[in-house]
């Protein structure tokens, strides 16, 4: 039996995750955390004593002894998590991609002191975990991390001005919560990502590729040095390498329908729009930057995010609150996790002075 403590239990990813695990003989939930939603329903439901919501989430992790940690938390509220895991050498399944961004060098130093495994849920990084499977770095040209989009692709900067926080939340091939699909409209997320691959893989920044792929069949891509180029192909279903993860290093069977080739399936690509959507770059800049530069990028996008969701910064505010923030960030190197609070805290003080700023324009 693999214990498994599932954080962020009632968001997009929990709820799949409650499914395999559910359904998996070999996966035992020994714990349920949630940011704010009551989950003592869905702990009693499965016999499970150690729940909460809200709060530190270290001494749970502590009482419940799992083998794997599934961190689902949105935001930089899962470092804690993800830097207990590692330190302690737990099987961390990440999906808060967040607190690999921000903690980034503190916590590949805990992965090494703690010597356990690190596994990416966010299914491009999951895809590239795969295709790398028994190969070295040496072997790599590239990895290419695919990018729906998202629902204002093929759209000018002019025509993004006045969308609403309805029009951006409607993503067309992934369903998923507020702040990720937000992301995922401005290409933030896959900012965050590309930086979340840096610190997966161990690759410089310019080894890291983004192409737009509007179907999201083709999850990511690497590419060899003899000229071999291999993806992971499949829906857009989250269960996949959610299930890849719990299951490591087996891989269980699952519902989800086999890929129908034969159904008019088209595998297109494109480059991206850069001057439409400088999220992309404008991560690569911070992970170029390092020391806490990725952290203030993710800080200032939560806070963005926020502000657009409540009406108080319009669409292209976001990325500007960004940049802006960056700008001015105290870039140095955290040492702890103390610092990295205060990195972070600073970053998002920064982030809400930039948002009243352009309101007020
Ligand atoms: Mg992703």
């Amino acid at each position: 039996m693999k214990r498994i403590a599932l954080l962020g239990a009632t968001g997009s990813i929990g709820r799949q995750a409650l499914e395999i695990i559910d359904a998996g003989p070999e996966l035992e939930l020994c714990a349920l955390a949630a940011g704010s939603t009551d989950v003592s329903g869905l702990a009693v439901e499965r016999g499970v004593r150690n729940f909460q919501s809200g709060g530190d989430l270290v001494a749970l992790l502590e009482a419940c002894e799992p083998d794997l940690v599934l961190n689902a938390v949105v935001g930089f509220a899962g470092c804690r998590a993800t830097l207990w895991a590692l330190e302690q050498g737990v099987t961390l399944a990440l999906a808060n991609k967040e607190s690999l961004v921000a903690a980034g060098e503190l916590a590949l130093t805990a992965k090494e002191r703690g010597g356990g495994l690190l596994l990416p849920v966010d299914s491009e990084h999951s895809a590239v975990f795969q295709c790398l499977e028994g190969r070295t770095v040496e072997e790599v040209v590239s990895i290419v991390l695919t990018a729906s989009g998202g629902p204002f692709r093929g759209r000018s900067r002019a025509e993004l001005q006045r969308v609403t926080p309805e029009q951006a939340l409607a993503h067309p091939t992934w369903q998923m919560g507020p702040k990720i699909t937000i992301d995922s409209a401005t290409l933030a997320n896959k900012g965050l990502e590309v930086i979340e691959a840096h610190f997966l893989f161990g690759l410089p920044y310019e080894q890291i590729e983004v192409i737009v792929h509007p179907s999201s069949i083709v999850h990511s891509l690497v590419r060899f040095r003899d000229g071999a180029a291999l993806a992971h192909l499949g829906y857009p279903d989250m269960r996949i390498p959610i299930s890849f993860a719990l299951g490591y290093p087996d891989r269980p069977a699952t519902t989800i329908q086999p890929l129908d080739l034969a159904s008019g399936l088209t595998l297109e690509f494109q480059e991206l729009d850069e001057e439409t959507f400088p999220l992309v770059s404008l991560a690569r800049e911070a992970g170029r930057t390092g020391g806490s530069a990725p952290c203030a990028y993710s800080a200032a996008n939560e806070v963005a995010v926020e502000a657009f969701l409540g009406g108080q910064l319009c669409f292209l505010g976001i990325a500007e609150v960004i940049e802006r923030a960056l700008a001015r960030a105290d870039t140095s190197a955290a040492r702890d996790l103390g610092a990295l609070v205060e990195a972070d805290t600073a970053a998002r003080r920064v982030a809400a002075e930039e948002v009243a700023r352009i309101e007020r324009l």
